[in-house]
C-alpha cells in the first residue's frame, strides 16, 4: 500500500512538472514508471515485467543491466570524470574510442567528432558538408536532400530533414535549403526509387546541393529497408553530381542490422556517417559523426581564418568515452553483431506468420530491426490509422513494451507501423513471446 501511495505521488508530481518527448497531456494520465531492467526485461515500480521490444529507442544494444558498463563509468569519473577537449587538449577514452571506430566502420573513414546525441550529430554533418564544399571554394553547396519517413532528429536542422510531417506541424516552417524526395518502397514496388534523387538534383541544381542523407533502414519512420540496388545507385548518382552521401547510421550502427554499420549489406562507402545510440548501448549519452579521409583532410591542413569553428561542451567526454569502450568489448566478446543476424531472421520468420491477420499488411526488417504495418484491406490500398496504438496499449498489458510509427494518408501514405528492434541479446524464447503477445493484442482489437 506504501509503494502504491509512493507511485501515485511521483506520478502526480511527473504530471505537475516533467515536459516529456513528444508530450501530450492525454498520453501521459496513467505512465509506466520503469525501476529496473536485465537484458530484454524491463520492471515497472509495481513489479510488473515487460519485454523492451524496442531496446527502450532502439539503443540498448547490450542489453540492461550491465554492471560492467557502470564500473567502466565509475573508474573513470574518480580519475577524471570530465575536461575539455578543446583544440590543444585532449583525453585518453577519447582518443581509444575514435581508434577503435575508425578500425570498425567503413575503411575510408578515418576521422571522428564527438557529439551527445542523434540530433546533434546530424547538424554536425551537415555544418561539416557545407564546411567541406565552401574550403573546396564552391561555397553555393548548402542544401541538404532527405528522404520522405526519413527520422534525423528534431532539433531545427535535423527537424528540417526528417520527413515525417507531423513533427514540422507545430515548429515551421523549416529551415531553408531542405529538401525531401521519395524513399525506397521495396514494399510496394521493385523499382529502387534512387532515379527520386536524380531528379531532385536535376531540379535543385547540384551546385547548390551539399549532401544527401538517408538511413540505412528507415527506421522511425517505420521500418523501411531498402532496395539491394537503392544504395549503389545512390552512390553512383552522389559521385556523378558531387553531393556527399552522409549515412545516418543512428539506429543501424553498432550491431543493430546484422552488421557493425549497415551500408555493408550492399557494399557501399558513405563520405560521412552519423552515429549515437548503440555507440554506448544508451548507458550514457554520446554520438558522433566520421568522415572519410578527404574530408577529415579539409579540417586538419585548414588555414587558421578557415578553421573548424564547431564546438560542443561535451564533445569526447571522457566518461562518455570510456563506457563506449567497454560496450565495444562487449559487443565483440559475445558476438552480438552475428547474433543480431540469427536473433533478427528468427523475428522477421515469427512475425510473418501474423499476415493472416486481417489488418496485417507488410511485415519487413533487416537484422533486428522489424516492422508490422497495419492496413484496411489486404491490398494495401488503405493504410490504417489509429489501430497501431490501441494495440500497442493491448500489448503493454500482456508485456511487451514498444512503439509504432503513427500512418498517414496524405503525402507519401504510410499505414501505422509497429516496430521492433529488441536488445541484441534477445532470447529464442523471448522473441517467440514478442510475436505471440502482437498475436493476441491485434486480436484484441479486431
Ligand atoms: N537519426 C535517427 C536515424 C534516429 O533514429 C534518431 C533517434 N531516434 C535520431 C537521428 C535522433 O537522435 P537523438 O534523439 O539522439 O537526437
Amino acid at each position: 500500500m506504501e509503494t502504491r501511495a509512493a507511485a501515485t505521488a511521483l506520478i502526480s508530481a511527473d504530471q505537475s512538472h516533467l515536459i516529456h518527448p513528444l508530450h501530450s497531456g492525454a498520453d501521459h494520465a496513467a505512465p509506466v514508471m520503469l525501476t529496473e531492467g536485465r537484458g530484454a526485461i524491463l520492471r515497472d515500480a509495481e513489479g510488473r515485467e515487460y519485454i523492451d521490444g524496442l531496446a527502450s529507442l532502439w539503443n540498448v544494444n547490450v542489453g540492461h543491466g550491465r554492471t560492467e558498463l557502470a564500473e567502466a563509468a565509475a573508474e573513470q569519473m574518480r580519475r577524471l570524470a570530465y575536461t575539455s577537449a578543446y583544440v590543444g587538449y585532449s583525453n585518453e577514452p577519447a582518443v581509444r574510442l575514435a581508434e577503435r571506430l575508425v578500425a570498425l566502420a567503413y575503411p575510408n573513414l578515418s576521422g571522428v567528432y564527438f557529439t551527445t546525441g542523434g540530433a546533434e550529430s546530424n547538424e554536425t554533418a551537415f555544418k561539416i558538408a557545407r564546411y567541406y564544399w565552401r574550403r573546396q571554394g564552391r561555397p553555393r553547396k548548402v542544401k541538404i536532400i532527405s528522404r520522405h519517413h526519413g527520422y534525423h532528429g528534431v532539433t531545427l536542422a535535423a527537424m528540417s530533414a526528417t520527413g515525417i510531417p507531423s513533427f514540422h506541424a507545430m515548429f515551421g516552417p523549416v529551415v531553408p535549403g531542405f529538401v525531401h524526395i521519395a524513399p525506397s518502397y521495396p514494399y510496394r514496388s521493385g523499382d529502387s526509387m534512387a532515379e527520386a534523387l536524380e531528379a531532385a538534383l536535376a531540379a535543385e541544381d547540384p551546385e547548390t546541393v551539399a549532401a544527401f542523407i538517408a538511413e540505412p533502414v528507415i527506421g522511425a519512420g517505420g521500418v523501411i529497408p531498402p532496395h539491394p540496388d537503392y544504395f549503389p545507385q545512390i552512390r553512383a548518382i552522389c559521385d556523378r553530381a558531387g553531393v556527399l552521401f552522409i549515412a545516418d547510421e543512428i539506429i543501424t550502427g553498432f550491431g543493430r542490422t546484422g552488421r557493425w554499420f549497415a551500408l555493408d549489406h550492399w557494399g557501399v562507402l558513405p563520405d560521412i556517417v552519423t552515429f549515437a545510440k548503440g555507440v554506448t548501448s544508451a548507458y550514457l549519452p554520446l554520438g558522433g559523426v566520421m568522415v572519410s579521409g578527404e574530408i577529415h583532410r579539409t579540417i586538419m591542413e585548414a588555414p587558421p581564418a578557415e578553421r573548424f569553428m564547431h564546438a560542443a561542451t561535451y564533445s569526447a567526454h571522457p566518461t562518455c568515452c570510456a563506457v563506449g569502450l567497454r560496450n565495444l568489448d562487449i559487443l565483440e566478446r559475445e558476438g552480438l553483431v552475428d547474433r543480431a543476424g540469427a536473433m533478427g531472421r528468427r523475428l522477421l520468420e515469427r512475425a510473418q506468420t501474423l499476415r493472416d491477420l486481417p489488418v496485417v499488411g507488410d511485415v519487413r526488417g533487416l537484422g533486428l530491426m522489424c516492422g508490422i504495418e497495419l492496413v484496411e484491406d489486404r491490398e494495401m490500398k488503405s493504410p490504417a490509422l489509429g489501430l497501431g496504438a490501441r494495440i500497442l496499449r493491448e500489448a503493454r498489458q500482456r508485456g511487451l513494451i514498444t512503439r509504432m510509427r503513427a500512418g498517414q494518408r496524405g503525402g507519401h501514405p504510410i499505414g501505422d507501423v509497429i516496430c521492433l528492434a529488441p536488445p541484441l541479446v534477445v532470447t529464442d524464447a523471448e522473441v517467440d513471446r514478442i510475436v505471440e503477445i502482437l498475436r493476441d493484442a491485434i486480436s484484441a482489437c479486431l
